[in-house]
């Protein structure tokens, strides 16, 4: 089984952008498509935003601050399936 590469990311959105704007920066990295279901992973200080893309395969991490992650949390964007980890 082969590994792909992961692409690793940092969230530009605020709480306050539109959905859209939220929902494009958790998408996959190599060919942009949104993820069905998105892995929240809280650590002390920032969060990691884990998704796979269904099309290639490829895992997009993404990092998030406290603000972005409540956002998520919140309002998923789209039908996004979100499952938080602590
Ligand atoms: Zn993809």
């Amino acid at each position: 089984m082969s590994v792909k590469k992961a692409f690793t990311d940092t969230a530009r959105f605020t709480s306050s952008d539109p959905e859209p704007l939220v929902a494009a920066s958790l998408a996959c990295g190599a060919c942009l498509k949104r993820p069905v279901t998105v892995l929240l992973v809280e650590g002390d200080d920032v969060a990691v935003a884990i998704s796979w893309c269904e099309v290639c395969g490829v895992a997009t991490e993404v990092t998030l601050n406290p603000e972005q992650l409540l956002r998520i949390a919140m309002k998923p964007p789209g039908s996004m399936l979100i499952q938080t980890v602590n």
